[in-house]
């Protein structure tokens, strides 16, 4: 039969055996009633540092978490200024409100929708920080990342990387997160190495920051009822730490299938006012988001025909940061030269999973193709 609907995104694609596996090794835990810490989560610690190429891995409760931990670890402290691009999923911005910190968002530009360095030195200077959260949204990264990672360290600004998006990307052929001072992602289940719950993990090569975020995590324990800081009950479970586990055996496979699917978009949709956007070469992504841009007077109409299609899609994300209601009270500055606004209105995500068959793909572009 052929294909009449494709969704924007559905978990439901696990190899062959994975779900009897991951049943097999719950039960193997209920039995041992490990169900918070214990050798999982050892384990998982040290398969994501050894993916990641991390001298330091530590799960913890989500990726919000992991934001506020890295924020605390690194010593933001309350009424520092922190910089978040304006463009971003609201967490970020949330965690530097939850930590007491006031945010300052910062425009990103319009062809990496990302961080640029001449926008993040100006923010800088005029700021005067005392941290940053580059965001590196929809499976890649800004092309300079390198530059903006040295201007921070030699500003004296502490640059946390939220990498809830960019699992498993490299810039010049290196790990983003491996080679981070500090970096932060979410093993929500949609993310692109997912959970079977809530998760994250924060990532370091410092050793006193990875010492602080074991502390934060675990109720800023120095002993067992003995408490040195301030932190959260943000400790991971141990049926995620096995799904993880699991899932990282084929999360190579996973990024091939992702990244599959958005080359055969760029490829099918070439010359059409939708135009796929792409990272720059220097850049490995992992096909988190297939992402377009179209002209805002456009965009209603062609996700009507997509609607009609029964084709998912998304609008990542229709707002930008300092445009939400939740937004002033905290706001504390901001860098704003139109581009997050206009990539809230163009932007347009097609069908992008783990699995997504060719003939999903062929109909999501044939739709496409027909409206224009
Ligand atoms: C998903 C996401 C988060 C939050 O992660 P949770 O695990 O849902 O708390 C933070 N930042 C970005 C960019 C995300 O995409």
């Amino acid at each position: 039969m052929s294909i009449q609907q494709v969704p924007f995104i559905t978990l439901n694609r696990f190899e062959p055996g994975f779900r009897d596996e991951f049943l097999a090794g719950v039960a193997s835990l209920f039995d041992k009633t490990q169900f918070v810490g214990g050798p999982i989560v050892a384990e998982m610690e040290g398969n994501l540092a050894t993916y990641t190429k991390s001298k330091h891995a530590i799960g913890c409760a989500n990726g919000t978490d992991a934001i506020q931990i890295a924020l605390r670890a690194v010593g933001v402290d309350k009424n520092d200024k922190v910089l978040v691009p304006d463009m971003t999923f609201w967490a970020t911005f949330e965690a530097v409100v939850n930590v007491g910190a006031n945010p300052v968002t910062v425009d990103v530009n319009r062809e990496a929708c990302h961080w640029d360095l001449a926008t993040f030195k100006k923010a800088v200077e005029q700021f005067k920080p005392k941290a940053a959260i580059m965001v590196h949204l929809y499976g890649w990264v800004t092309p300079e990342t390198l530059e903006i990672r040295k201007f921070a360290k030699d500003a004296g600004v502490v640059l946390i990387e939220d990498g809830a998006q960019c699992f498993g990307t490299e810039i010049d052929g290196q790990s983003v997160v491996g080679t981070a001072l500090i970096a932060t992602t979410s093993f929500y289940p949609a993310k692109v190495l997912g959970a079977s719950g809530d998760a994250g993990a924060i990532f370091t090569s410092n050793d006193e920051y990875a010492k602080n975020c074991r502390t934060l995590i675990n109720h800023g324990r120095t002993d067992h009822y003995s408490h040195g800081m301030i932190g959260w009950n943000s400790r991971i479970g141990a049926y995620e730490s096995l799904f993880l586990n699991m899932s990282l055996k084929h999360i190579d496979a996973r990024i091939k299938s992702r990244m599959n699917a958005v080359n055969f978009y760029e490829e099918a949709l070439k010359g059409l006012p939708f135009k796929p956007v792409r990272a720059t070469k220097n850049v490995k992504e992992n096909g988190y988001c297939a992402v377009g841009m179209i002209d805002p007077a456009l965009r209603p109409a062609l996700i009507e025909s997509l609607k009609k299609a029964n084709v998912g899609y998304g609008t990542i994300y229709p707002g930008a940061m300092s445009m939400q209601s939740g937004a002033p009270a905290y706001l504390a500055g901001k860098i704003d030269n139109g581009n997050a606004h206009y990539i809230s209105q163009a932007v347009l995500n097609l069908p992008c999973f783990a699995y997504i068959t060719t003939e999903e793909l062929q109909y999501v572009c044939d739709t496409v193709k027909k409206h224009f």
